[in-house]
Order: C-alpha cells, then structure tokens, then sequence
C-alpha cells in the first residue's frame, strides 16, 4: 500500500489515480499537464515564426523610404563624402544597406558608377538615418544619384 499524494489516504501500489479524491499520482498520466506543456512549446514556436513574418524585403517596400541628399563634404585621403538622409516611414527596423552611386558630370554624362554596402548603417523604425558614401575626388563629379539595391529589415 501507498499513500496518495493529494489526500494521504491508503491506496493500491499500482493504482494510477486515487479512488477517493481522484487524483492523478504520476504526473504524465494527468491530462491536464498538456494544458501546461502546449504552452511551453507553443509560445516559443509563435515567436519565432513572427520574426519570419514580420521581416520584409525592400523590394516592394521602397516607398516607405525618403532619400535626401545632404550634400558633399571633403572625405578621407582627399576624398569626397556624400551624405544622405535616409527617412524609414515604416514600423520595421532596417539595417545593412546595399547601394548604389551613379556619377555625373556637369553635362549629365556618367563617369562612373560605384556600389557598396554598410554593414553598421541602421534606421530604426520611424527616424532617419545618415548614410555616408566615400568617393574618389573626381574634378568632373557635378552630380551624383543614390539607387538603394538592398537593405534588411528586423522586427527587433
Ligand atoms: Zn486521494
């Protein structure tokens, strides 16, 4: 004989459940206990998944930008700095920006075009960010034109 776990009455070795208060006396052969489980495996599934639902690619979502361009300032080794203000109209976190600079001369002829990527470049959900580009210090360079090919997006 045993006693339960619940009344502390005298109860049969082998019995699984109490015949008095109807207790369960192993725990996994309570049904209950899958209330408390599903849970547990649920929630972080759930969270999860809404990571992958919550990123969203920048194709399709340009709109929610605004690139202002600043202006160029003198950059590193006798560089040029391009500057921009890049506004983030959305609720998302965006990060690691993929661009790309077409350079013009005054006449409107392209004289070069550079692509580049920033990894430490953020904006979190809506403020604006500065994004800096470095160019070679080119006599000819009059007019420049941001194209953003890419950037990330996290709900965190
Ligand atoms: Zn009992």
């Amino acid at each position: 004989m045993k006693t339960c776990k619940s009344c502390i009455k005298e109860i049969d070795n082998a019995a699984s459940k109490c015949p008095y208060c109807q207790s369960f006396q192993i725990w996994y052969k309570n049904p209950q206990i899958f209330g408390f489980i599903f849970p547990l495996v649920f929630i972080p599934v759930m969270f999860y998944s809404m990571g992958i639902w919550f990123n969203k690619n920048y194709p399709g979502n340009e709109h929610l930008f605004e690139v202002k361009e600043i202006g160029i300032s003198p950059g590193e080794h006798n560089r040029l700095a391009l500057n921009y203000l890049i506004a983030n109209k959305s609720d998302t976190k965006w990060h690691n920006i993929s661009y790309e600079v077409s350079v013009f001369d005054a006449a409107g002829k392209l004289l070069f075009v550079k692509t580049g990527q920033d990894y430490s470049w953020l904006v979190q959900p809506n403020q604006s960010s500065y994004l800096t580009i470095e160019l070679d210090n080119n006599l000819k360079a009059e007019k420049w034109k941001l194209k953003i090919l890419d950037i990330k997006s996290g709900r965190f």
